[in-house]
């Protein structure tokens, strides 16, 4: 199973599809929020951080 990219120890339950970074749902962010995504539709860490705290979008 992937780990996620800052944190080794952790498995990474998300993936960013564009840049195939794995990451735990503590780091579910968008790197580029504000360029075009293919993937954002579908894009799970897309939807996990609109709803966090840390969110960006609407
Ligand atoms: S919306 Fe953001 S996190 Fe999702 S695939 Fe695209 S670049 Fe990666």
């Amino acid at each position: 199973m992937a780990t996620c990219v800052n944190h080794p120890e952790k498995p990474a339950g998300l993936v960013c599809m564009k840049y195939q970074i794995h990451v735990c749902e503590q780091c579910a962010n968008c790197r580029d929020p504000q360029l075009y995504c293919k993937h954002r539709t579908a894009c799970t860490i897309w939807f996990v951080a609109k709803d966090s705290e840390n969110g960006w979008g609407d």
